[in-house]
């Protein structure tokens, strides 16, 4: 049913391995296979598979249960119905181990702080900021919390400890399943979880607790930034319910915009140039505006074909570690004209007289073979 690697082999450690051999596994994998160090066309998906294995076996619960059935665990994916999807980790925060209990969970952070959700915008970028990088900003609506009532809800923040759960913000809850009892702990229902109650809401803000307050956010595009990255703003996310806890992340996702003539293609850019069949025939050289304000000339020589390449070397975008720029690559292309006027047929039927007639297609097909042989 899955044709994925067993975790324990991704991480290259044994069934038995301790939390500590885990996460010096994962380190040293994950500073091997960071996008950023390895520029290997399958470092991504690699470090997506050590990031998914470490997730898991990280976990005490997802550990068991992979130990219990493998990749087919009852209810699909642990990671829900699209799978892992992968985190954007700084290199940084591996070297630094910040990210083992940020973005894991496996610390404090989550375990005994309640935090706010995470927010993601999109971002439309230019090419030309892709080429040298710096600083951007966005203005958004951002939800904060309230500070009439400094998240509480309540009419000015006067609360009282909740009768039903005492103040702890949850119940025990005894559940008769067939022959079984089971015990769970829920959020309590008189307090949604929060411990205090109110009688009478806070007006700025409905008894939501949080506010929307419209924020400029200024962030530094990284030089050679791919489409889809991800700019993590800690502690700009939502609030932290009830005006404790920490705030979640906002994420800035990079998009770049469609370029009129190139495409991207890791670091290179691609274009297609169409020209005339003189254009071709004598050579003739191209002079574009480029995304480094340098112009761009692209010199096609005589008796080129159409469907030939002609790479433009450094004049690319940098990679994401921002070092040395990738090439353009113009395929030529002949350009016919939709319709002739009578006096260019003309000229143009003279001009296949000169050149041999309508010539052996046979000769041809075979010179063509030839070629493409060399
Ligand atoms: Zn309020
Ligand atoms: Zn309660």
């Amino acid at each position: 049913m899955s044709d994925k690697r067993d975790y324990y082999e991704v991480l290259g450690v044994s069934k038995g391995a301790d939390d500590k051999e885990l996460k010096k596994a994962f380190r040293s994998l994950a500073r091997k296979y960071h996008p950023d160090k390895n520029d290997a066309p399958d470092a991504d998906e690699k470090f997506k598979e050590i990031q998914e294995a470490y997730a898991v076996l990280s976990d005490s619960d997802k550990r068991r249960n992979y130990d219990r059935f493998g990749h087919n665990m009852p209810g699909g994916s642990p990671f829900g119905p699209g799978g892992f999807q992968g985190f954007n980790i700084n290199l940084e925060d591996i070297l630094g181990g910040d990210f083992f209990s940020n973005i894991f969970g496996g610390g404090r952070r989550r375990s005994t702080q309640s935090q706010g959700n995470d927010i993601l915008v999109r971002h439309e970028i230019s090419l030309e900021a892709v080429l040298t990088g710096g600083k951007d900003e966005i203005e958004i609506d951002l939800p904060v919390t309230c500070k009439e009532c400094d998240g509480t809800g309540a009419k000015d923040g006067v609360t009282t400890e909740c009768s039903e759960c005492d103040g702890a913000g949850q119940v025990r809850i005894r559940q008769q399943i067939g022959p079984f009892v089971q015990d769970s702990i829920r959020p309590c229902p008189q307090c949604d979880g929060s411990g205090r109650v109110f009688a009478s809401r806070c007006k700025a803000c409905a008894g939501d607790g949080r506010q929307t307050e419209s924020q400029v956010i200024r962030f530094n595009i990284p030089p050679g930034a791919q489409d889809g990255t991800r700019l993590r703003m800690r502690g700009k996310g939502q609030p932290a319910p009830f005006g404790k806890g920490i705030p979640g992340d906002l994420f800035i996702e990079l998009i770049i915009e469609e370029h009129p003539w190139f495409e991207r293609n890791g670091m290179d850019l691609i274009m297609s140039l169409p020209l005339g069949f003189s254009d071709l025939a004598l050579g003739t050289s191209v002079t574009l505006p480029h995304i480094d304000d340098k112009k761009l000339v692209i010199k096609v020589p005589a008796g080129t074909s159409s469907g030939d390449t002609i790479t433009i070397s450094s004049r690319g975008v940098p990679s994401s570690r921002g070092i040395g720029r990738g090439d353009v690559v113009v395929l030529c292309k002949l350009h016919m004209p939709k319709k002739l006027d009578k006096s260019t047929k003309k000229s143009l039927e003279q001009l296949r007289e000169s050149l041999g007639g309508k010539g052996d297609i046979i000769d041809r097909l075979i010179e063509d073979a030839e070629e493409r042989r060399r």
